[in-house]
């Protein structure tokens, strides 16, 4: 009989080996470009935090006065007492700001996903999801026991001839409408229409659209003009909305049904009502101007016209994720460490979070960046690759 520890330490040693240990690195002090790492200052393009939110004075107020009001634990589950009053005002503000009927709030993004999926499809089942889908929402899908259908990233065409086939009665497509890694944005129009032809359904996982798409960051059914009741909309309220959890909104039935049947809403201790208070106040920033977003785009215009001549090439996106790959696992690595040198933080993302020889380097914009900061990336990296090409 194998021994475990042995037999995990060799596994550890193997991912060593192949450049695909993590290290976390201890971060003092709030989120923003400048990040105090292991004890130095970097310029940090690594974060979710696209609006600069995470330590905004009026989010920080916000959550101090829920403090003073609530105390700092939910003590229970939403079901049994723990969902505070400014938690219902919350929902009923996200609902209004999605333009949905109703939402239903998380306490984060995966949890939602892992609720809602094994809330609504069981044996029997089919479920549709894209290749490039988060992780959550894979295993969610493995958690409800119905049908696992992949369809190549994008793939409406593929997509279809799978939904024309099917004969559940209940059938599910999954979508990020952001991919996390790529930063491109899902057919959604077709994904839609899609729905409709084949009486299926849409979970849309708007982790990184909720806050950054569509009019004053109402997310990426927004930016399309969609609206739809067969869509389930997903937004995470821990990234651009600089807080934590996440919130689903839907028709009114269905949200109701998540409410009474989502495992993971349930069986969990509510989140503390001080996060609600901070992110009302995320809502009453987002929804005053747009002057955030519009900053983000001129940045991410800037990024990638400061990068077209580099030996390695950004995915086309639109959004605040930009993904140089450089394909090989050794050199993302040696490329985030010649950054570091230059006091710059980007993360190398390689397998198996991406598919094999597109390992990247991803580039997180926020709208807190300024352009000189982005300059100062731009200049670096053109440094490394006269470096690494030569
Ligand atoms: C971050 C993320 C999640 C998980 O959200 P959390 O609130 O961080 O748990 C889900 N889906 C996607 C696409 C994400 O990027």
């Amino acid at each position: 009989m194998g021994n475990l520890i042995d037999e995990i330490g060799g596994q550890l040693q193997q991912l060593q080996a192949q450049n695909l240990l993590r290290r976390r690195r201890i971060v003092d002090g709030p989120q923003g470009p400048l990040l105090n790492v292991d004890g130095e200052s970097y310029l940090a393009f690594c974060s979710n935090d696209y609006l600069g939110l995470a330590n905004h004075p009026a989010l920080i107020a916000a959550a101090r006065d829920g403090l003073d009001r609530f105390g700092v634990g939910a003590s229970a589950s939403a079901l049994i007492s723990g969902h505070s009053r400014v938690v219902e005002e919350l929902e009923a503000a996200l609902a209004a700001f999605v333009g949905m009927p109703r939402a239903l709030h998380f306490s984060s993004g995966y949890m939602a996903n892992m609720g809602v999926i094994q809330a609504l499809v069981g044996p029997g089942d089919t479920l549709f999801s894209d290749r490039l889908n988060h992780a959550c929402l894979i295993d969610g899908a493995r958690l409800s026991k119905a049908e696992f259908r992949v369809y190549a990233h994008g793939d409406m065409v593929q997509l279809e001839r799978r939904l024309a086939k099917n004969t559940s009665s209940r059938k599910l497509i999954l979508s990020d409408a952001v991919f996390s890694m790529d930063g491109d944005i899902a057919p959604l129009p077709e994904l839609v229409a899609l729905c409709e032809r084949y009486d299926a359904w849409l979970l849309l996982d708007d982790a990184h659209g909720f806050g950054v798409l569509g009019p004053q960051g109402r997310g990426s059914l927004a930016h399309f003009g969609l609206a739809s009741p067969r869509v389930l909309y997903m937004g995470t309220l821990g990234k651009a909305a600089g807080v934590a959890g996440a919130f689903v909104a839907g028709d009114a039935t269905l949200i109701e049904w998540l409410m009474q049947r989502a495992r993971t809403y349930v069986f969990t201790t509510a989140s503390p009502p001080l996060l609600a208070s901070a992110l009302l106040a995320t809502l009453a920033l987002l929804r005053a101007d747009d002057a955030r977003q519009r900053h983000l785009r001129k940045l991410i215009k800037q990024l990638q016209e400061g990068l077209a001549d580099l030996p390695w090439h950004l995915l086309p996106s639109e959004t605040a994720i930009q993904a140089l790959i450089v394909k090989d696992n050794k050199l993302a690595l040696d490329l985030m460490q010649g950054l570091r040198e230059h006091g710059i933080w980007v993360p190398a993302i390689r397998p198996p979070t991406v598919p094999k020889n597109t390992a990247r380097l991803r580039i997180s914009l926020s709208a807190a960046h300024t352009t000189e900061q982005v300059a100062r990336l731009i200049a670096a990296l053109k440094t490394l690759a006269v470096k690494h090409a030569g």
